[in-house]
């Protein structure tokens, strides 16, 4: 059969953003799938969507580090709010973290009462992370059966007690556990010894400065260690000190299989303008200064930091105790699963980035590091997972217009480039005053 006959749908756009470069196409889009990416003016279908001249067809983003809490914490967050929230901005698949759900996903029970909740309520393709947390070594290869996409751990506290942290011969122990069944472990990096109590307080100062750069690099410099030494694949989440980098581009170069992902807000704030009791921007690790942030995007560009994903950690707004302004007891978190794509855009646009990278990091290299075939490209096999994005177009964030479900955050009244137009999912666009169409998704289950 030829390219072009049988298609249900043919979308053109006079940008896209396919393998790595931005160029006039047509994507033939046949059950879902994307069947044929050709010419502007080729293929033909019943359906023909053209994309308006401001608009740039990307591949749907994939966001790899969201908390949805539900349940046990849905108050917080749950599957609806939170994936139409990822739809509303371009994300079409979500990996959500082992914790702050109570019962957190450390046992192949908890994961199926988490997709016993999430059915038919995700608005985006779902998939899982596991937990390792102290003694649950034997649970970490039926959960890898089962299909999580690897599994999270911390290094120190992790803010909620059902969620232990391991200690260091605890890490080895689940790493070589992990390399033995061939799954990823991503690690809340942060050093314990080198964090101080913060002092109360409205001080950014004073919560800045109670977890330093160093505690980052030396809890870093052990993940790296244990992966050595145990062979494991390592992805190191929510990168804040820059100080960092070089020891991962050496570890790299010397064959250690280390990742490490940055985040929206680290990419966006800088220390010295965060306003006093503006608890709104806490979350560990910290924002740091403007030098350290001109860091980061430089790791970017250099290929040192692989991915961009939101670690979206909503809590009830309470929670975040503006009234008093208390870095030390507010909770630490920031919901941005909406928002990734125009504050990152904003951003690589002032810097003269192209938007190729940006779809790098946001779609493409977060569903090849977890290993979501099908995701994250415009490509033919992949899942007909659209973007429609006007990257000139400027706006306003209005709390009121965020889908998450305690509509707090840090970029209220912010002035960002970039809208998001249309979200499509397997082949037609999410319409969120109809009915969800996520799927479960699973490691190693076709689609
Ligand atoms: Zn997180």
């Amino acid at each position: 059969m030829a390219a072009g006959t049988g298609l249900d749908t043919v979308v053109r756009a006079r940008r896209a953003v396919v393998g790595g470069v931005e160029k006039p196409v047509a994507v033939g889009v046949r059950d879902g799938r994307i069947v044929a990416v050709a010419a502007y003016d080729d293929l033909a279908a019943a359906e023909v969507v053209v994309l308006a001249d401001d608009e740039v067809l990307l591949p749907g983003l994939v966001d790899t580090h969201v908390h949805v809490n539900e349940p046990g914490r849905t108050d917080w967050e749950g599957f609806a709010s939170a994936t139409r929230a990822a739809a509303a901005g371009g994300v079409t698949t979500i990996v959500d973290m082992p914790l702050n759900s109570i019962p957190p996903t450390t046992t192949v029970a908890a994961l199926e009462e988490k997709w016993a909740v999430a059915a038919d309520q995700v608005w985006v393709d779902t998939g899982f992370w596991g937990g390792a947390v102290p003694g649950n070594v034997a649970d970490l290869a039926p959960l890898h059966e089962a299909g999580v996409f690897g599994f999270k751990c911390f290094l120190l506290d992790s803010g909620v007690e059902e969620f232990p942290h391991l200690a260091p011969d605890e890490l080895a122990d689940a790493m070589a556990e992990t390399s033995r069944i061939g799954s990823l472990m991503v690690v809340h990096a942060e050093d314990a010894d080198e964090i101080a109590a913060c002092a109360h307080g409205t001080a950014y100062r004073d919560f800045l400065e109670s977890r330093p750069d160093v505690a980052e690099e030396r809890a870093i410099s052990l993940v790296i260690d244990t992966a050595r030494r145990t062979g494991a694949r390592a992805h190191v989440v929510h990168l804040s000190a820059s100080g960092a980098v070089p020891a991962l581009r050496a570890a790299r170069a010397g064959g250690v299989e280390v990742s490490v992902e940055t985040c929206p807000h680290y990419l966006h704030f800088e220390a010295a303008t965060i306003a006093d009791g503006a608890t709104e921007l806490k979350c560990c690790p910290p924002i740091r200064g403007a030098a350290n942030r001109d860091a980061l995007w430089q790791a970017l560009a250099d290929g040192d930091i692989d991915l961009v994903v939101s670690d979206h950690s909503p809590c009830t707004a309470d929670l975040k105790l503006r009234e008093t302004g208390d870095f030390a007891d507010a909770w630490g978190g920031i919901a941005s699963l909406q928002l990734g794509l125009p504050i990152v855009w904003t951003g690589a646009r002032e810097r003269g980035v192209p938007l190729t990278d940006v779809v790098r990091w946001m779609a493409t290299a977060p569903a090849r590091r977890v290993g979501l075939s099908g995701k994250g490209e415009i490509a033919v096999g992949a899942d007909a997972d659209l973007c429609v994005f006007a990257p000139d177009e400027e706006w306003f964030v209005d709390p009121a217009a965020l889908h998450h479900k305690n509509a707090v955050s840090p970029y209220a009244g912010r002035t960002l480039t970039g809208t998001v137009r249309a979200t499509w999912l397997r082949g037609r666009p999410v319409d969120l005053s109809a009915g969800p169409r996520g799927r479960l998704l699973r490691r190693g289950v076709p689609r």
